[in-house]
């Protein structure tokens, strides 16, 4: 039987980045292999994201971690260059607003101070200084925002998760075109990785980067992980008026819309919860965008009264339910498993610092850049949440 040192269940944007932080690290130098069920990506939730990026959080361990995000895609050009060609990541640094209102304000400040004492760069804008600053914006029952210019804004994920797999190829990762179908556990330890295609591959480590698909890898080796698929829509649509430039902006409300780099708009909301259960397919929900998205728009927006819905697409969050945060670490019994899972709507942006992470696990058994042990996989079992604490509320 083929053996690798390590085998990663998942060659999207956490599965890459953790290739690459392997193959790239002066502490590693064992074979990697990335298996990936969908090379295209057309079905992986890093492509049909919106690639947003912020270091607007409220937990130090999200404010850091975005931080090395930003020094990431900043360095990209070089980091992920191979044979001496730059390589072109596209990051639209055109910022992120959240607005809030009076009850909010106490939230808002409190996190901004956090956020700008670890490096972070947003600032408040009270009420009466937005007309002046976002003549667009509908200032009612608005207290503030809270605005990052600099640092803040989107890449293009697809061309991340290309970038990744390009460069951990050129450092030696082994990518295979397969499905991993199942997980030998002996003796504590994952042993090997069955495969569709009817091959097993033997494993030093396992890491699980399966996105939505988690639950479901973690299962295989008789593990829980409440990982699950949580469909989001992206709705695009034009509007003759041009609001430019436009970050990207959440209302009070949790819907957020940005301008498109190349023109038109793109907005979206998470479902009421009641309408949120775990799903696999990837079916628009239209009367979301009528009875929620646009009505809410066309109030913060007055441009957006008249607007052209123009096309709409849906994909998966890989929902944790506790707390929709990561969950990094090494399983307490299969210490050969490790999981990089259950980022929610932050996959994108997280993905760097969550790769190399997984990375330090590997090689040292432990943190060594951020201290992320309160993503660990016990606060799960025990159901103890470590949430952000919001500006924004949900419908
Ligand atoms: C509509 C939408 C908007 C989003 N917007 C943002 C955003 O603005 N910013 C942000 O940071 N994040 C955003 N996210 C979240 C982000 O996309 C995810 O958190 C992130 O993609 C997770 O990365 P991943 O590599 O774990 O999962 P994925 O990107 O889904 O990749 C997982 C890969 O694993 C493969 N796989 C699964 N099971 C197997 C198996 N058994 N064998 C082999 N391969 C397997 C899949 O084919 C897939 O390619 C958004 C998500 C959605 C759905």
């Amino acid at each position: 039987m083929t053996s690798y040192d390590v085998v990663i269940v998942g060659g999207g944007v956490i599965g890459g980045s953790t290739a690459y932080h392997l193959a790239a690290g002066a502490d590693f130098d064992g074979s990697v292999l990335v298996v990936e069920k969908d090379p295209s990506y057309e079905f992986a939730s890093c492509a049909r994201s919106n690639g947003s990026i912020r270091q607007q959080f409220s937990l130090p361990e999200n404010i850091a971690i975005c931080l090395y995000g930003l020094e990431f895609y900043r360095n990209a050009h070089d980091w992920l260059a191979v044979d001496g060609e730059a390589f072109d990541l596209p990051f639209t640094e055109r910022g992120y607003l959240f607005m809030a209102t009076e009850g909010r304000v106490a939230v808002m400040e409190s996190n901004n101070a956090l956020q700008r004492s670890m490096g972070g760069k947003a600032e408040i804008v009270w009420a009466d200084d937005l007309p002046a600053r976002f003549p667009w914006l509908n200032p009612e029952g608005l207290a503030g925002v809270s605005f990052g210019a600099e640092g803040e804004g989107w890449i293009d994920p697809y061309t991340l998760v290309r970038g990744y797999r390009r460069k951990a190829r050129a450092l030696g990762v082994e990518y295979r075109d397969d499905e991993v179908t199942g997980l030998r556990v002996e003796g504590g330890r994952v042993t090997a990785v069955e495969l569709a295609s009817g091959v097993a591959v033997g494993c030093g480590a396992v890491v699980n980067a399966a996105g939505y698909h988690a639950g479901r890898v973690a299962a295989m080796a008789g593990i829980d992980l409440p990982v699950e698929p949580r469909k989001r829509y992206v709705y695009a649509f034009d509007c003759r008026e041009r609001i430019a430039p436009m970050p990207q902006c959440f209302t009070p409300n949790g819907v957020y819309v940005r301008a498109e780099t190349g023109g038109g708009y793109i907005a979206g909301v998470s479902p009421p919860l009641e309408r949120d259960p775990p799903c696999w397919d990837y079916d628009v929900e239209y009367c979301l965008f009528e009875d929620v998205v646009w009505p809410e728009l066309a109030h913060r927006f007055p441009a957006f009264e008249a607007i052209k819905l123009r096309n709409a697409w849906a994909c998966h969050y890989d929902y944790n339910p506790l707390d929709e945060n990561g969950i990094v670490d090494s399983h307490p019994e299969v210490r050969n498993f490790h999981f990089a899972n259950g980022f929610s709507g932050h996959g994108v942006q997280q993905s760097p610092a969550a790769g190399r992470a997984v990375a330090e696990l590997i090689c040292h058994g432990g943190f060594r850049t951020i201290d992320l042990s309160r993503l660990n996989y016990a606060r799960i079992a025990k159901g103890e949440a470590l949430r952000e604490v919001e500006i924004v509320e949900a419908f």
